[in-house]
């Protein structure tokens, strides 16, 4: 098989574990949007309430009911809006809707979403009490860079909902659980970090996490080229020497995005560099000898973390993760500890 993507759900167990450590008494709700940030909604979802979580979220009504599909127990929020028209197929599907602006969907458990600072969904101003609303949330939009603004955020929902008793409060996404205190509440949102990816785009062992998902592949064919020889589109990778290159079936197709060209992957477990073009179906790797075509390639994985191609793409971890190809018309996919 061209790419194999690992998810292990072990590693997500534990890392659900470290975090509600982290989150002190407050509840733990597990994001799965985005078919659980590109590593399985369903597994992800699953694994995170075996390890105590107490409720999924995702970000729209068809994820929700999807998620549904799979797992019938468990709390279900739909963190984004959902439509007048949807509202019947949400309770049928016994999903909690997100009311990001004044209208409250009637007869079916609802969030406010305060907008205190993040300037995109929500409102300034709670509306006049309905039975149905049992939570009222906000989102930080600096918790990984900014704690000056994301406490200010903090305590704009703690006035504008101080005179409120019995609905759940909850704010914190990873960053916000991992270091602001101040913002757990009643429960908190935890997406990036219960796949062992770090919020803060740094090592996540120094949060205690374990990265998920790892993802792998070989050399499909290694040759020499002579000084002046080229590789892939645009001739971007030009041989000074004789080189060794090696060929990986795996591209932006995939998920290896374009601009990853210059990052590096491990072959037989040491660092090589990408050169030249990213194609769609294969990146070239400048290799330091002959390697055998089959040598394994660690794209993601063994050490090499998915926070260092962040760093070369210019983009963040939850960025790449959804990228990753795991249809089986790209990859074989295999999850451990199910
Ligand atoms: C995606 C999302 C989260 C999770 O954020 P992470 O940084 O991945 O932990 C939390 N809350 C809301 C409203 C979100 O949309």
């Amino acid at each position: 098989m061209r790419s194999h993507v690992r998810i292990d759900l072990g590693a997500l167990r534990r890392n659900v574990r470290a975090l509600r450590q982290a989150a002190g008494g407050s509840e733990l709700w597990a994001v799965v949007k985005a078919d659980g940030y590109g590593h399985g909604a369903a597994d992800c979802g699953r694994a995170a309430l075996d390890a105590g979580a107490t409720a999924l979220c995702v970000a729209t009504l068809a994820e929700g009911l999807a998620l549904r599909a799979a797992l019938p127990e468990p709390r279900m929020l739909v963190l984004g809006p959902t439509g007048a028209r949807d509202v019947t197929a949400a309770r049928a599907a016994r999903l909690e809707l997100v009311a990001p602006a004044g209208d409250i969907p009637e007869n079916v458990p609802v969030h406010v979403k305060l907008d205190t600072g993040m300037g995109r969904w929500g409102v300034s101003e709670l509306p006049s009490p309905a039975r149905n609303v049992v939570g009222v949330m906000t989102h930080l939009a600096t918790a990984d860079t900014d704690l000056a603004f994301a406490r200010a955020q903090v305590e704009r929902f703690r006035e504008l909902t101080a005179a409120l008793d019995d609905v759940t409060l909850h704010v914190a996404n990873s960053a916000a659980a991992l270091r602001l205190p101040e913002a757990r509440f009643d429960a908190v949102r935890c997406g990036i970090a219960i796949y062992g990816l770090s919020p803060f785009g740094t090592d996540p062992a120094d949060d205690g996490l374990e990265p998920v998902l790892s993802w792998h592949s070989e050399l499909a064919q290694v040759k020499r080229l002579g000084a002046g020889d080229s590789t892939g589109y645009g001739r971007r990778f030009v041989a000074e020497r004789e080189t060794w290159l090696g060929i990986v079936p795996v591209g932006y197709g995939d998920g290896f995005r374009r601009d990853l060209t210059g990052t590096s992957v491990l072959v037989d477990g040491e660092r090589r560099r990408v050169v030249g073009t990213v194609s769609m179906d294969a990146i070239a790797v400048e290799l330091t000898r002959e390697e055998a075509a089959g040598a394994h390639v660690t794209i993601v994985g063994d050490g090499l973390l998915l926070e260092e191609h962040a760093l070369v793409a210019e983009t963040i971890t939850y960025e790449l993760a959804c990228g990753i190809a795991s249809s089986p018309l790209r990859a074989e996919r295999e999850v451990l500890g199910g």
